[in-house]
């Protein structure tokens, strides 16, 4: 290599740093949200790039009362009001890699809160559907959602255990408030081929939980770790 070269080379690399500066004092939640990406997330074993491709892009901050935001990046749950949480960044990627959405298939999510978990299925699968049982937080998240372009999100204001039957079957079924057992609508209005992941217990006694609906309609089971949830409501 001649000495030319390798001061070429020089320049280019003053500017990549430079407009690495730059992005970083435009966007400086985006160094934290880098940072919570490869510490807690990949740090922790999540593998799934589009998991990891999303967590990266989605701006968790927006999704957060104002005056909680600087925490928005942090390891560990936010209260967004109602008795509900935006859960830990950590609990929202393994939910998602657990459920592995493909891009032609279409999500329901029971508790939508802020509507941050629905913002990240969006960017995996091709529709979303998302129930929440409080009036205030449906709107403020399909606010949001509208807000930021996620036109694939639909949100309605209802009580998640009876499912949303209308746009059933889903591929994939991801609850976000924990029931004492899995709704048997849900799993009715699971997709053969489909997946649930739900907390199920409760609290202090929760465990995540994935069952898969085969080919020809039999029912697995699986345990996945202990988690904290808010309950589900359940009008009995
Ligand atoms: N996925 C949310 C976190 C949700 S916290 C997020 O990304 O921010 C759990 C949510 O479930 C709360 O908003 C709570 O109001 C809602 N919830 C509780 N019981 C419910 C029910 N039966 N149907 C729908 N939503 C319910």
């Amino acid at each position: 290599m001649s000495g030319k070269d390798m001061h070429a080379r020089a320049p280019g690399a003053m500017i990549a740093l430079s407009i690495t500066a730059l992005l970083c004092a435009a966007d400086p939640v985006a160094v934290e949200r880098e940072r919570m990406v490869t510490e807690q997330i990949e740090g922790r074993g999540v593998r799934n790039p589009d998991v990891l491709r999303a967590m990266r892009a989605t701006p968790r901050h927006l999704f957060i009362p104002a005056e909680l935001r600087r925490m928005a990046y942090a390891d560990h749950p936010l209260p967004i009001g109602y008795s509900a949480t935006i859960s830990q960044p950590y609990i929202v990627a393994l939910m998602t890699e657990l459920l592995a959405p493909g891009k032609q298939q279409s999500v329901l999510e029971i508790g939508t809160g802020s509507g941050y978990q629905a913002a990240i299925l969006a960017q995996l699968a091709a529709q979303v559907y998302t129930v929440e049982i409080v009036p205030e937080l449906a709107q403020s998240a399909a606010r949001t959602l509208r807000e930021l372009g996620y036109s694939n999100v639909t949100v309605r204001q209802g009580d998640g255990y009876k499912g949303w039957p209308e746009h059933a079957p889903f591929d994939g079924i991801l609850v976000t408030a924990a029931p004492l057992e899995i709704p048997p609508a849900l799993i009715a209005q699971l997709a053969k081929g489909g997946r649930l992941v739900a907390p199920v217990g409760p609290m202090g006694e929760q465990e995540l939980i994935v069952i898969e609906k085969s080919a020809g309609g039999g029912i697995t089971r699986r345990t996945a770790g202990a988690v904290a949830f808010v309950p589900m409501k359940h009008a009995p």
